[in-house]
């Protein structure tokens, strides 16, 4: 039997799943082999508005449900999620092209997002403020926003949907879903597993097609209250600015630009396999993967050969093959984009270290990895988000000097440091301007932990108790009383 139909309903709205309408369809592919998968519906204005009135009449029941019972549909979600993950698994590496094994990951970490949201959301506690006069009270109430509209990207089709989803509905909060167009079925698997587990109708509510219909009915329709956005810094400004009108609350995950420093009391062998578990995990198409490395002049040559050999035993190939480590970029765009920083660093004279004959397969979505040396400053790759699987390294001689270069960025989403040095664990982390930090760790995304962007990566977090405060609002109550 095979994991996807010719046609797949992608519209969910009030409960029911709208019949696919093949003059307003769209062919999702499989980037691997780049044959089509199915063929989904491509909604717009209409289907955004019905969603937002549906998600605004359960908002009542919803939103007013007790904590407890919003929790064990969300732990029942969870549960389906989890024991579902190798198909999962599968259709998000056919529809993404991620190895399998990440795929798999990836599933379990989206539902590890709705356990964790389960267990939160009996716990909005609000608080009891003492009164600077004897004849006042003073509460604060924490309340669900309202319909919630969330967008998602394409490079964890997964993750990215219940890294919102949980928090928002923990909250009481209804959400109107609009994924990304490359990756669309692993949205429709998560809202049909929220199905089965009981979820009313019009709390999820889910629509394909074409964005900027979507995206301006969300911007536009005064029931939407928040906006998640999770994408690139120029689609989340826009967002920003059209929001303006409304005054929308608005949480935004955005693109990212993360240095790794190799320091000289680093412990190389576990800074080399973790630089590389960064850089080409999911083949670099990652907010938080490393986009340049710094390293040491002490220890550059021997951190460049043990990542040389470790680079070089990389499998590049269809994610569905057990041994593949690198899937295939996500579409012709992307390669595009990879290529021309590559071409780039070598007009400006960057060394292949290994790698680099991306051009040997034209036709496909399949790059090398890639290390490049004797990299500088004005190249592309250095400032701009490769989103590929190509690792500049840049030789330092100075912690000071290193952090400047590191914090000279319009963004702020990650930043990573190897050191045994407990001292400068603390000094470096205190320096680096960015949201999140890792020390010794390239792995910082959890869902008990709030991640989120500074400067131009975003505003507001996902995960903790933090994810769910983006969902609240605090309401003050201020009653006079007879003393
Ligand atoms: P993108 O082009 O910004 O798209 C993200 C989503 O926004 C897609 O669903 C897209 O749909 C939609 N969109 C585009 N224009 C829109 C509009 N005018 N109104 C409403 N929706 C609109 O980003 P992407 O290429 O999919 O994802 C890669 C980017 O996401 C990278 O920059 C990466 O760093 C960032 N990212 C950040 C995080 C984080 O947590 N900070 C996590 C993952 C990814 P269409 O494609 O149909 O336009």
């Amino acid at each position: 039997m095979s994991l996807i139909d010719k046609v797949t309903q992608s519209i969910y709205i009030d409960g029911e799943w709208l019949k696919v309408d093949e003059a307003h369809s769209d062919i999702i592919y499989n980037p691997a082999i780049l044959e089509p998968l199915t063929t989904i519906s491509a909604g717009g204005e209409a289907e955004t508005k019905k969603a937002i009135s549906a998600a605004h009449r359960a908002f009542k029941s919803w939103g007013s449900m007790s904590g407890r019972k919003r929790s064990r549909i969300l732990y029942k979600a969870h549960e389906l999620m989890l024991a579902d993950a190798e198909r999962l698994g599968e259709i998000l590496t056919m529809e993404q092209g991620k190895p399998l094994k990440e795929a798999i990951g990836e599933v379990k970490g989206a539902a590890g997002f709705l356990l964790w949201y389960a267990e939160e959301a009996s716990r909005s506690y609000g608080e009891w403020l003492p009164s600077s006069v004897r004849s006042k009270r003073m509460i604060v109430m924490p309340q669900p926003v309202g319909v919630v509209g969330a967008i998602t990207p394409w490079n964890f089709p997964s993750s990215m949907i219940t890294r919102k989803l949980g928090p928002a509905l923990a909250a009481g909060c209804t959400v109107v879903l609009k994924p990304a167009p490359e990756t669309p079925l692993s949205a429709i698997e998560i809202v049909k597993i929220f199905e089965q587990a009981g979820m009313p109708p019009g709390v999820v509510n889910l629509v394909t097609g074409d964005a900027e219909a979507i995206g301006q009915e969300m911007l536009s329709n005064k029931h939407v209250r928040h906006i998640t956005f999770t994408g690139s810094t120029a689609v989340g400004k826009y967002l920003m600015r059209e929001s303006a009108d409304q005054v929308k609350k608005l949480s935004l995950e955005l693109g990212g630009h993360a240095p790794i420093i190799i320091f000289e009391d680093a412990d190389l062998d576990k800074a080399v396999s973790l630089s590389l578990a960064s850089k080409f995990r999911n083949n670099g198409q990652t907010c938080i993967c490393a986009n340049r490395v710094y390293v040491h002049e002490s220890v550059a040559e021997t951190f460049q050969t043990k990542l040389q050999k470790q680079v070089e035993t990389l499998k590049v190939g269809n994610g569905l093959e057990e041994d593949t480590d690198l899937g295939p970029l996500i579409n012709a765009q992307a390669k595009d984009k990879v290529q021309t920083h590559l071409d780039d660093a070598m007009q400006k004279g960057a060394d292949i270290v290994c790698g680099g004959d991306t051009a040997e397969q034209p036709d496909s979505y399949f790059m090398s990895p890639t290390v490049l040396a004797g990299v500088t400053d004005d190249m592309r790759i250095m400032r701009e988000e490769t989103f590929g699987p190509i690792m500049p390294i840049q030789i330092f001689s100075d912690e000071q000097a290193v952090i400047e270069k590191a914090n000279d960025t319009d963004y702020g989403l990650a930043a990573y440091f190897f050191t045994e040095n407990t001292s400068r664990a603390i000094r470096v982390s205190e320096a680096l301007d960015y949201g999140i930090i890792g020390v010794n760790d390239v792995f910082p995304a959890v869902p008990e932990a709030p991640f989120g962007g500074v400067k131009q990566s975003g505003t507001g977090k996902e995960g903790g108790h933090h994810g769910m405060d983006e969902f609240l609002e605090k309401k003050l109550v201020s009653l006079g009383i007879e003393s």
